[in-house]
């Protein structure tokens, strides 16, 4: 394996839910000599100085401040989450005295049978009591073993399965957790996790996650598959190009937001002030006035970076005529006339003057015209912040799917252009 891959894998790895990836990618910049900020104190910002600031502990945006004059901005946003099964309040389910299952309900729109008869487990952050101070504090948590299962109906007991199944998630989804013995332990091994009795958690934020780590494969190894491709393989591929590149006359924003996946409309997502927030305060802080900052945005430039659509081989025909994407052939540039995706031919023409200047392919995705194609955080980020953007992503299969698939050579695509845009 290749060892952008493997630090592909690791970075998922270590990523279960959206709290975990920007807990891994803090950990990355304040080994690079990052220094965080907090919302809720005053900040210090110097010329050429490093930072990074999160919201809710599931977006983070991470810049650069040139150490000489400002020119503009040079962003990369991608997302944090994925969809999958959140665990409701009061999970447990007793079933007839000899099972326990959790209760669970959809985050975001998940491809439902490859959640079955595969080890799951349980990760997220819980809000905890301090029993000194009463004060009240996140911590994540992982369930780091093989915990859970969602276990199929024998197809004797339902001998049309393979015809087509419409999966109710309150009833078919839920996951087996434990026989008789385990009842109110559940919440009994949260707390464990977090270091802490039961009584002290206060709310939690807990999801399924699938267990099976991610692989290469392939007659030359030159597939992958692992959870969460999309989007932490961009997230993982923007922060590489952050940390590598130039960054000499532009602010740098390295930019990973929460709830792409439930339509950005959150505090801490694409349609919130977030990023506006941010890159405002930048200027106030550094005494730039607000013509200033407008003049800077007309001289900036957004890359959305969220995986698009490989041609599938088994169904050719779901993918546009012309434009058509392989996996390992380079990144997706992708179009929609009703601005779904944010490239125009302005934003197109830069994008492919930066991914030849890198030296790396590019591949072009536009829908079916007779198909609605899935919505991403470009257009959604623009209401706020409104700067050039082009939506692009790299090319994967069984998008939703809790084990997705790509190809090995496209991340490092990713990673050289984005060293060029931020340079
Ligand atoms: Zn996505």
């Amino acid at each position: 394996m290749d060892t952008i891959t493997k630090n592909l894998l690791a970075f998922i790895e270590k990523s279960p839910t959206c709290f975990h990836a920007a807990e891994t990618m803090k950990t990355k910049l304040a080994e690079n000599g990052f220094t965080e900020l907090k919302e809720n104190e005053k900040w210090k910002i110097t010329k050429g100085g490093q930072y990074f600031v999160t919201r809710n502990d599931s977006s983070l945006i991470a810049f650069t401040i040139p150490a000489g004059e400002m020119k503009g901005m040079r962003i990369m946003a991608s997302h944090s989450d994925s969809p999958c099964f959140k665990v409701k309040e009061n999970p447990e389910i007793e079933t007839e005295g000899h099972y326990v299952k959790l209760n669970v309900e959809k985050y975001g729109g998940m491809i439902c049978a490859p959640w079955f008869d595969r080890p799951l487990s349980i990760a997220g952050r819980v809000i905890v009591r301090e029993p000194e101070t009463g004060k009240l504090r996140s911590v994540l948590v992982n369930i780091d073993r093989d915990l859970l299962m969602i276990p199929s109906l024998a197809i004797h007991m339902n001998r049309e399965v393979n015809d087509g199944y419409k999966y109710n998630v309150q009833k078919d989804m839920l996951p087996l957790y434990g026989d008789a013995a385990s009842k109110d332990s559940f919440m009994k091994l949260i707390a464990g996790a977090a270091g802490v009795p039961e009584e002290n958690i206060m709310g939690h934020d807990i999801f399924l996650y699938n267990r099976q780590k991610g692989c290469t494969w392939g007659a030359s190894e030159e597939f992958l598959s692992c959870s969460r491709l999309d989007d932490l393989q961009c997230a993982f591929a923007s922060l590489e190009g952050f940390l590598a590149g130039e960054k000499k006359h532009y602010m740098a924003v390295h930019c990973v937001l929460d709830n792409e996946e439930v339509g950005s409309g959150t505090k801490q997502g694409a349609a919130s002030t977030f990023l506006y927030d941010t890159v405002t305060r930048v200027h106030e802080v550094m005494g730039y006035s607000r013509e200033d900052y407008l003049i800077h945005l007309a001289d900036s430039f957004m890359v959305s970076a969220d995986n698009g659509h490989a041609v599938h081989p088994n169904y050719t025909d779901k993918t546009d005529p012309v434009n058509r994407p392989y996996l390992n052939e380079g990144i997706v540039i992708k179009f929609n006339a009703n601005q779904k995706y944010c490239t125009d031919g302005v934003s197109a023409a830069i994008f492919r003057n930066i991914c030849q200047k890198a030296g790396v392919p590019f591949q072009t995705f536009v829908n079916r015209s007779d198909m609605a194609g899935g919505s991403t955080l470009g257009n959604i980020s623009n209401t706020k912040v409104a700067l050039n953007t082009v939506d692009i992503g790299l090319p994967q299969l069984a998008m939703h799917s809790p084990y997705e698939t790509a190809g090995v050579r496209d991340t490092e695509y990713l990673i050289k252009a984005a060293k060029v845009l931020f340079a």
